[in-house]
């Protein structure tokens, strides 16, 4: 029996609660507004995949009991996946650009509504919400889901809200490809590549005897296709930065300041490496003309 429509069940009584149990019989409560994974045909539920990638995924918009019968239905809002948009929906141009910019792991939320049966939805996922022009954002690590950008499926063609544009080119941020920098006095993020073709650029003068606290505080802001930093260069080294220049700040001014002992810690994972392998190139912000794209 196909399932009831949308505008069916959403007379249904509605719920509040519903408690799954997952393979291990641990029993999760599912609550509106909550994202899940939901089972489908490419899933073998004896053998159940060891990543997400297969699984459908939603939020829950609403529960409501099935008149008469045990059991619950769902009325989700469905995430699409880059593959999806492009395979399922006609795109406006504005779409097409937004979609061609998705990261790895990307999903964006849409207005099309679906009733599932219960038993069909898997486990309670995060798809972590990322404001791109953020640069305070906390990581997002490879393998996390998120999502940018808000989808409208209504004909003719799917629509996106919420892209943000950067840089001089104005195109969205692509994570895949490129790599870009923040200016702090602007507010705005630039492409590399841009303003490597506006300007020349000189060599961040790092000298031998700075610590590496220190040449973590004159780093530049940087995100995107970084190889080897897959748990900050998604959103970007802002937050480290900006502490150690707290830090650099106090203990040059302030002589009862100590450092954390663990201070280390308090900064992305990895980043100490990356500053102490990589030559960074200072270039004029093209908006503001400082120097502070290091
Ligand atoms: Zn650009
Ligand atoms: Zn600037």
């Amino acid at each position: 029996m196909p399932d009831p429509s949308v505008r069916t069940v959403s007379k249904w009584p509605p719920h509040d609660v519903t408690m799954l149990s997952d393979d291990d019989d641990i029993l999760t409560d599912m609550r509106v507004g909550e994202e899940i994974f939901i089972a489908n045909k490419d899933i073998n539920l004896d053998n159940p995949p060891a990543t997400g990638d297969l699984y459908w995924k939603g939020v829950i918009d609403s529960m409501h009991r099935i008149p008469k019968k045990k059991g619950c239905m769902f009325i989700v809002k469905w995430f699409y996946s880059k593959e999806d948009v492009v395979t399922l929906l006609k795109m406006d141009t504005n779409t097409k650009v937004a979609v061609d910019a998705f990261g790895e792991h990307e999903l964006t939320l849409s207005d099309h509504k679906d009733v599932i049966d219960s038993l069909t939805c898997q486990s309670d996922i995060i798809v972590h919400v990322f404001n791109d022009n953020d640069y305070l954002r906390e990581h997002i690590e490879k393998g996390w889901w998120y999502q940018r950008i808000i989808l409208k499926t209504n004909n003719p063609s799917a629509r996106v809200k919420g892209v943000n544009l950067h840089c001089t080119c104005q195109t969205p941020y692509n994570p895949n490809v490129d790599i870009q920098r923040f200016c702090i006095q602007c507010s705005h993020w630039y492409d590399a590549d841009c303003l490597r073709r506006a300007s020349d650029g000189s060599v961040l003068p790092f000298t031998r005897s700075e610590s590496i606290l220190v040449k973590v505080a004159k780093m530049p802001i940087i995100r995107g296709c970084l190889k080897g930093q897959d748990n900050w260069s998604l959103v970007g080294s802002g937050p480290s930065v900006v502490k150690a220049k707290e830090w650099v700040h106090a203990l040059e001014t302030d002589d009862n300041f100590i450092l954390p002992p663990e201070w280390r810690d308090q900064l992305v994972k990895n980043l100490l490496d990356f500053v102490a392998d990589t030559t960074f190139t200072t270039f004029p912000c093209p908006e503001c003309g400082e120097d502070t794209l290091i």
